[in-house]
């Protein structure tokens, strides 16, 4: 049983497990539970963060809570997982050098705008064989207007960049919007595929980065 005062920095759902970095965010995302409601429970895990945690903190969470037999591990939570990109890649080359086949991130795919240089070949040295990647949406003004950011509307355009360098080094790339009254799921089918990614259409309200 978790501690209440114990940050959850791993939580199993279904047969996969999730790792839990950061609760901080680049954009901030109307259709967000966090942004909108304050709410950072997941699956009955309450995700939020006060303290940014070191990798080693993580390994032992992600161990204690057991690696063997998982589908895939998932960097994942309310917050963007590539904010903590040092602890990230030591913690994936961890998990594939463990045995770990499936290693995922789900990401805002801002993190090589963020740094300032490409790091998907970063990823893809670390062992991430997946990556979820929030599209959000099919042009530019409809993603600043429902992903706010302080890049405004050329964030769309890095994250195309990322899912586009990601596709062919990356083995499974899905790019996803959130399905919100008034977006078109064929545009963004269409703005995802046109990038060479597989599409995943989320439902609005069943959110939490899973
Ligand atoms: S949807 Fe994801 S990227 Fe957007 S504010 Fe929520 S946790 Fe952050």
């Amino acid at each position: 049983m978790t501690d209440k005062a114990s940050p959850v920095l791993a939580y199993p759902l279904g047969d996969a497990l999730y790792l839990n970095l950061t609760s901080a965010c680049t954009l901030a995302c109307v259709f967000c539970p966090k942004i909108r409601d304050g709410d950072f429970t997941v699956g009955g895990f309450d995700l939020r963060l006060s303290q940014a945690p070191g990798a080693d903190r993580v390994w032992a969470a992600a161990q204690e809570a057991g690696l063997a037999g998982r589908s895939e591990v998932v960097f994942t939570g309310f917050g963007e997982p590539t904010r903590r990109l040092a602890v990230l890649l030591e913690i994936a080359q961890r998990l594939r050098a463990a045995g770990v086949t499936r290693v995922r991130v789900d990401t805002d795919g801002l993190a090589s705008l963020r740094e300032g240089r490409d790091v998907v070949p970063e990823l893809a040295a670390a062992g991430v064989n997946a990556l979820s990647v929030s599209l959000n949406a099919a042009d530019s003004a409809t993603y600043a207007r429902i992903c706010p950011s302080a890049h405004g509307e050329s964030a769309w355009e890095a994250v195309r960049d990322f899912i586009r360098r990601a596709v062919g080094a990356i083995p499974d790339v899905a790019a996803s919007c959130v399905a919100l009254p008034g977006l078109s799921e064929e545009e963004c089918r269409r703005a995802a595929e046109s990038l060479g990614a597989r599409f995943r259409w989320r439902p609005y309200d069943r959110l939490g980065r899973i």
